[in-house]
This record gives C-alpha cells, sequence and structure tokens, in this order.
C-alpha cells in the first residue's frame, strides 16, 4: 500500500441533490450506482423528477438575482472563484478518492489529473470575472451606442461520466464568471463528485444557490432541465445522439442555446517522416489507452504513411502490454475499468461486428479475463479495417485503435477525414508544411501538430466540427457562450 490506495468501502458518499447550499434527499424512486471497478452497488441515487428539478432552478434563479453574485464588483467574483479553486486543492486526497471510487479514473490520475485542473481550470475563468466589457459601436455623434453582456441567469449543464469533476468545472467555470448560477446534471453513473465540487463553492464564500446539482437519469431529471422555463442556456458534453435529443428539446422548450460537446471518431495522422517514431507511438498509445479510450477526443484511428507502419505497429505492441489493469483504488492501476458492463458488451459488439466484416485483431480482441467483476477491455489494436469497418466508423470509447496505412499525402488525408465526426486529429511529421497543410484541411475543431492531448492552456477552445458537437468548451469563446448582448442606443442630440 502507498498513500494514495484507500478502502473504497471508507468513502463517505454526499448521496442526494444538492439545492440552495443543502444536500437535499427526499423519498421516491432511486437508480443503483455501481462502481466501474468491481462492479458493486454503493449507493442509491434519487431520481430528480420536473418538480425537484423545477425547484433547484427557482432556486437559483432567485439567488442569481438577489444574492449579489451577478451585481457585487466583478473581481470579487474572482476572488470567490479563486478561494473555491484553493478548497478543491486542499481536498485533493478526499475528493480524488471521492472520483475514483466511483468513476474509471484511477486514484493516481484522479489528484495529479482531475483535482488538480479542475481546480486550475476554475482558476482560469475566474480572471475572466472584469474582463468582459462590452463594445462601444459606430453610431452618428449625437448617439452613443453600446454592446452591453449580460448573464442569462441560470444555466442548466448535463456532463457525462468519464471526468465527472473536469466537465463539471469546464461548465461552472465559465457561467459562473459570466455571473450566472448553475444547475448541473452529472451523469446517473458518476453522480457524487460533483456534489463535493458545488459543496465547496459555498465553503468558498459563494453564495448558496449559485452552484447546484440535481440527481437522475437523462430521460427523466436531464429532460426536465433542459425544458426547465427558467433555464437561460444549456451546457452538455456526452454523445451525439443525446446532443441531437438537446437540442431538439432545447428547440422545443424556448428555443434556449445549446452548447453541445459530442462524440469523435479522432485521427492521428503518422507521416514516415516523423521526427521520433518513438515518441509518436508513445502519443498514440496513450491517446487511446488514457481512461481504457473513453475520451471523447481519443486518437482512434491511426492513419501511418506505409514506409513507417511496420516500425510504428511494433512499438504498439509493446506499449500496448504495458498498462496495468486494476482497481481505480490501487495506486498501481494505470489502466481504467469500463464504465459498466453494457458499455463493455458494446465495445465488444463494435469488434466482433469489425471482425465479421474482414478486421483482424494484432492485440486484444476480447474483455480482460474480470478483474474482481469489473468491466476491463484489452488494449486493442485492429488492422485489414476499411472506411466501412464498423470500429473505423462508430464512436467505440474504449481502448481500442485501428489501423490504416496510405502512400501519399493526399490519401492520408482523404483517410483522416471521417464522414460524421471533427473533433480533434493529430499530425506527426517534421516537415513544417506538410504539417500546415494538414492543419488547413483537417476538418476538425482541434488539431494537435508533433503531440496530442489537451494541456493546462485552458485559453485553446474545444469542441468539434459536423456532429461533433456545436460551440465550444473552454477558451474565451466559452465565457462569451454564457453571456447574451445588449444593444443600447443613447440619443443625445441637442
Ligand atoms: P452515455 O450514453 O455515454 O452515457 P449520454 O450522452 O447519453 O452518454 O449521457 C451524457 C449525459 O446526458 C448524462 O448525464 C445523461 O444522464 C444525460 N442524458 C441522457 N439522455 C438525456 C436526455 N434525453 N436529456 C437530457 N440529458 C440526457
Amino acid at each position: 500500500m502507498t498513500m494514495a490506495d484507500f478502502d473504497p468501502d471508507s468513502v463517505e458518499i454526499p448521496c442526494g441533490h444538492f439545492i440552495g447550499g443543502k444536500l437535499v434527499r427526499e423519498d421516491g424512486p432511486t437508480i443503483s450506482v455501481r462502481r466501474p471497478s468491481d462492479n458493486r452497488i454503493y449507493a442509491e441515487l434519487p431520481i430528480g423528477d420536473a418538480a425537484v428539478v423545477d425547484h433547484a432552478v427557482q432556486n437559483a434563479g432567485k439567488a442569481q438575482e438577489t444574492s449579489g453574485w451577478a451585481t457585487q464588483p466583478p473581481r470579487e467574483r474572482a476572488r470567490a472563484m479563486k478561494r473555491w479553486a484553493d478548497l478543491i486543492d486542499a481536498e485533493v486526497e478526499s475528493l480524488g478518492r471521492l472520483e475514483a471510487l466511483g468513476s474509471t479514473r484511477p486514484i493516481m490520475q484522479a489528484i495529479a489529473v482531475d483535482v488538480a485542473s479542475t481546480a486550475e481550470g476554475l482558476r482560469f475563468f475566474a480572471e475572466y470575472a472584469d474582463k468582459l466589457g462590452g463594445e462601444v459601436a459606430a453610431t452618428r455623434s449625437d448617439n452613443l451606442g453600446l454592446v452591453v453582456s449580460e448573464p442569462y441567469g441560470v444555466v442548466g449543464a448535463i456532463t457525462p461520466w468519464n471526468f465527472p469533476l473536469s466537465m463539471a468545472s469546464w461548465k461552472a467555470g465559465p457561467a459562473l464568471a459570466a455571473g450566472n448560477a448553475i444547475v448541473i446534471k452529472p451523469s446517473e453513473m458518476t453522480p457524487f463528485s460533483t456534489v463535493r465540487f458545488a459543496q465547496l463553492a459555498i465553503e468558498a464564500g459563494i453564495p448558496a444557490g449559485i452552484v447546484n446539482v440535481v440527481q437522475g437519469t437523462g430521460a427523466v431529471t436531464g429532460d426536465a432541465l433542459v425544458r426547465h422555463p427558467l433555464i437561460g442556456k444549456i451546457s452538455f458534453t456526452g454523445s451525439t445522439r443525446t446532443g441531437a435529443a438537446i437540442m431538439a428539446a432545447s428547440a422545443a422548450s424556448g428555443v434556449k442555446p445549446v452548447t453541445l460537446e459530442l462524440g469523435g471518431k479522432s485521427p492521428q495522422l503518422v507521416f514516415a517522416d516523423a521526427q521520433s517514431l518513438a515518441k509518436t507511438a508513445e502519443r498514440a498509445a496513450a491517446s487511446i489507452l488514457g481512461n481504457a479510450g473513453q475520451v471523447c477526443v481519443a486518437g482512434s484511428r491511426l492513419i501511418v504513411q506505409r514506409q513507417a507502419r511496420d516500425e510504428m505497429i511494433e512499438r504498439l505492441l509493446d506499449l500496448f502490454a504495458a498498462p496495468r489493469p486494476g482497481p481505480t483504488w490501487s495506486s498501481a492501476t494505470t489502466f481504467s475499468p469500463i464504465i459498466s458492463t453494457p458499455q463493455a458488451d458494446r465495445i465488444d459488439d463494435i469488434v466482433r461486428r469489425s471482425m465479421a466484416s474482414g478486421a483482424s485483431a494484432l492485440t486484444g480482441g476480447r474483455r480482460l479475463s474480470a478483474i474482481q467483476d469489473g468491466a476491463f477491455y484489452e488494449p486493442t489494436i485492429l488492422s485489414d479495417v476499411s472506411v466501412e469497418t464498423p470500429a473505423v466508423r462508430e464512436e467505440i470509447f474504449g481502448p481500442v485503435l485501428t489501423v490504416q496505412s496510405f502512400e501519399d499525402e493526399e490519401e492520408g488525408l482523404a483517410l483522416a477525414d471521417h464522414p460524421d465526426y471533427g473533433l480533434a486529429a493529430g499530425v506527426h511529421t517534421a516537415d513544417i508544411n506538410k504539417a500546415l497543410r494538414a492543419v488547413r484541411r483537417l476538418k476538425a475543431g482541434t488539431v494537435w501538430v508533433n503531440r496530442y492531448g489537451r494541456t493546462l492552456d485552458f485559453i485553446l477552445p474545444t469542441g468539434g466540427y459536423k456532429r461533433s458537437g456545436v460551440g465550444k468548451d473552454l477558451g474565451r469563446q466559452a465565457v462569451e457562450a454564457n453571456l447574451r448582448h445588449k444593444s443600447v442606443l443613447i440619443d443625445f442630440a441637442a
């Protein structure tokens, strides 16, 4: 045991909704919550119905209007958000345990990455609070035209299960910096770290009612949140199918603006002149094995120039043998469980259908023999695939990499393009001109050159082209999406 190992039965669970600064739990229907690492039920989550959602949103609306959150000097808002970040840092271990227990995040990563970047993301957004001035418009000289930025009031956020804390901070940070209150509905599979996150906001001095959490399923609680008339804007991260349903529900319930960060099938385009195939292979492996591929920007399609193919595959086979699967509460674990048994079955189904259509597994291709009944999937590389292969076409959200090869730049770029998705792409080449040509051509919201994956550069917005989404998380764009603009024209002619 190292310091980071923990007993999963010893973690305190804040089980309930968090409304108006209080943990709320009423009698009513519940849903069982399982630990992905061993499939054990560890809590019964209340399912918030339309009345619970109404209570949370009304309360948030009142707090946003009366608590001074939006009207105080904006630097005060920034200061409170930074105190919040400090409290999160101070609780890194217990918050890390809560995150690791219920999600797929191994404890070492939960501590070093998830909790740390959650706090840092809030600090990044806090700094926008007093930098959101509007514009003076060009009008005739005896008129003054102003474009004034205003918060929506209450923002609704719906988050997925893969990075519960980070996703909550990506939504709450820009919403709060802009002066809104927020009601977050976390995934019913990973509901609890978001409650602690919200409790810490209030402990940091953010007024009660500004950060709220409603628990429950997407169909009941999420849908009620999207449709609530007081919600000014919706921010969602999750699957393309659910994103489309949310867009339709927002349209039907008041034409609310939506930010949707959706699925991906991101290519890693590797040219034979990449500066180091060793490093490129490491990046490619990390991008699909991190969180066992349960990452929206996972680099799931390796597209490698013919001359570099054999070396890349040889290196990848070594790297794919290295991850250590295990329960998220062990500090030795480097490879995540799959969030649920049905999700592991889904991964396996796509792999099976791909093999039936001619793909072959260079490694993996099966469920990993059960570790304490958790659902794990073998790190998998599929070759002999084409654009028609299910594993190339469909988002898998598992540790499955497909390999395609190409002769020349044109063919590589054509293969990189996906008919539906455009979330992210990687390009690996030492030729700057070739890299820049690829950057121009790739239809993706993020392009990484000679690296892959996010850094703490929150200034870079993230979001998709095509069916990978609408609008952006992170960056100035995320803050602006949490504001609406009022035009003011003042006539002061004599
Ligand atoms: P997954 O299928 O991988 O769980 P989803 O996109 O369905 O991904 O889920 C992401 C989030 O969206 C979760 O919090 C889920 O509860 C919520 N959700 C699912 N369906 C709906 C819906 N119809 N309306 C609102 N939220 C939903």
